[in-house]
């Protein structure tokens, strides 16, 4: 089979997620074949380094031998089971091995098959535990802007992506948004940590004068992700645990893109030294293998739910692949690989080289700002270095990157003017300088007009 072949068969049937399908009338989309640790290979040999694992999923490489053999046993003994009334040794585990690694105080595991729905249970559970409190009127959130939690409602309602929020606005909760601590915005002399410190002050407002009607505020700890790896320092995660503390409210941290040693620490929160009320867990969860998520919360929440059947105050929440032993195997084997290999030890190593191959960037005339966190780093594009003047989207520079890198065998896939690697753990030091190389090209060429 060619390459052609496939886009052929797949055009006439299939429709793609977050793709104008129409793009591809010019726009080849790239088949694959199998996988090989970083690399993607094609149907006729050509090889691509998957720099952005996939879209942040996978952790130790495509077709991982270790993730393979154990979902192989467990393919031989039990591929599911039903999660209400029953119960398997794989899930039994993952939980209690959770638990130990996250944050002191997150002490149940609640599970769903995706990001948004874990996020959905978080805002669900939140609700309902203020509910079973007594306290019903409380049914509103605090998200920061630009933020992005998933895309099924609940989830969408909570993010903050403009553009979403002009198409389903009309679908979604009323929440309410709060400046974000991006240090991209700070003062020239002022550090990230002065600069998030001071962005607390709106999130302060919002909780003064809403405190008593909101459940929960939610944040992605560290690194608003989808949003274009903007940046903000712990500092303003301690701040924000102290508040929610002082104002009586939940904390959900939604970790599902930085969570599993993405941020340098194996749980982004760590840095700060807090514990959420609920961690949603996904993507990285079982090696970019299958999908699976997990809501941790404390056992306060959980004994709110806890009570004779005729009180009604059971948690109302149910997806059919709850708990799937092959997705908590493959999370059970990534967790190994955590421990055997001291892989947050390791990506220390490797972010010191990602920042020494992306320091000259800092000189490009078209990037304004190359910032770091642990296994993410970010390059933007801007029109003019001194006066950050962005691009223009409907220039879409960063399909320019995007379409280099494949020509030259790499998967870039900017964020709008957002160049960024995010790659697997298992990429070596010559593989992210052919990255830098290639994303070096790929800016001069997307920005020579
Ligand atoms: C990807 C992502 C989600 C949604 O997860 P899906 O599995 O795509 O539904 C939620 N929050 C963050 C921070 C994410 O990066």
């Amino acid at each position: 089979m060619k390459n052609s072949d496939l886009i052929q068969r797949d055009l006439s049937v299939l429709w793609h997620p977050c793709t104008q399908m129409k793009d591809h009338e010019w726009l080849p989309m790239v088949p694959i074949r199998r996988g090989d640790g970083v690399w993607l290979e094609d149907f006729e040999g050509k090889r691509y380094l998957d720099a952005i694992s996939s879209w942040w999923v996978n952790l130790f490489g495509h077709n991982n031998p270790r993730i393979n053999a154990a979902l192989r046993e467990q393919l031989d003994t039990l591929e599911h089971v039903i999660l209400a009334g029953f119960t398997h040794e794989a899930v039994v585990e993952l939980s209690e091995r959770l638990v130990a690694l996250a944050p002191p105080g997150l002490a149940r595991c609640f599970y769903a098959d995706n990001g948004s729905s874990a996020i959905e249970v978080a805002l669900k559970m939140s609700f309902h535990y203020w509910r079973n409190r007594g306290e019903a009127r409380r049914t509103r959130f605090i998200t920061l802007e630009n933020s992005y939690h998933g895309e099924t409602l609940g989830a969408l309602s909570l993010g903050n992506v403009p553009l979403y929020r002009e198409t389903y606005g009309p679908l979604l909760l009323e929440t309410i948004p709060v400046a974000a601590p991006d240090c991209s915005q700070r003062e020239p002399g002022e550090t990230c940590a002065e600069y998030s410190e001071r962005l607390f002050a709106p999130m302060e407002a919002a909780l003064v004068k809403h405190a008593h009607e909101v459940c929960a505020v939610i944040i992605e700890p560290l690194v608003q992700c989808a949003g274009g790896m903007r940046m903000h320092d712990p500092v303003y995660l301690k701040l924000l645990r102290e508040a929610c503390d002082r104002h009586q409210v939940h904390l959900i941290a939604d970790e599902i893109a930085v969570g599993f040693g993405r941020t340098g620490t194996l749980f982004a929160c760590e840095q700060a030294d807090i514990t959420p009320d609920f961690l949603c867990l996904s993507k990285g969860l079982t090696g970019g293998y299958l999908p699976l998520s997990v809501t941790l919360t404390r056992e306060e929440i959980y004994a709110a739910f806890y009570d004779d059947y005729a009180s009604l105050k059971a948690f109302l929440h149910s997806h059919s692949y709850t708990g799937n032993a092959l997705c908590c195997r493959a999370a059970l084997a990534t967790l190994d690989i955590f421990e055997q290999d001291r892989v947050v030890e390791h990506n220390r190593e490797l972010a010191r080289h990602l920042a020494r191959v992306t320091e000259p960037f800092t000189e490009h005339p078209h990037v304004g700002e190359v910032r770091q966190q642990g296994m993410i780093v970010a390059m933007e594009m801007v029109k003019d270095r001194k006066k950050r003047t962005p691009y223009p989207w409907e220039e879409r520079r960063g399909l320019r990157v995007y379409q280099h890198a494949l020509q030259q065998g790499a998967l870039l896939r900017p964020l709008g003017n957002v160049v960024y690697f995010m790659p697997p753990y298992v990429i070596d030091e010559e593989q992210i300088e052919f990255l830098a190389r290639t994303a070096w090209d790929g800016i001069d060429i997307a920005t020579r007009d």
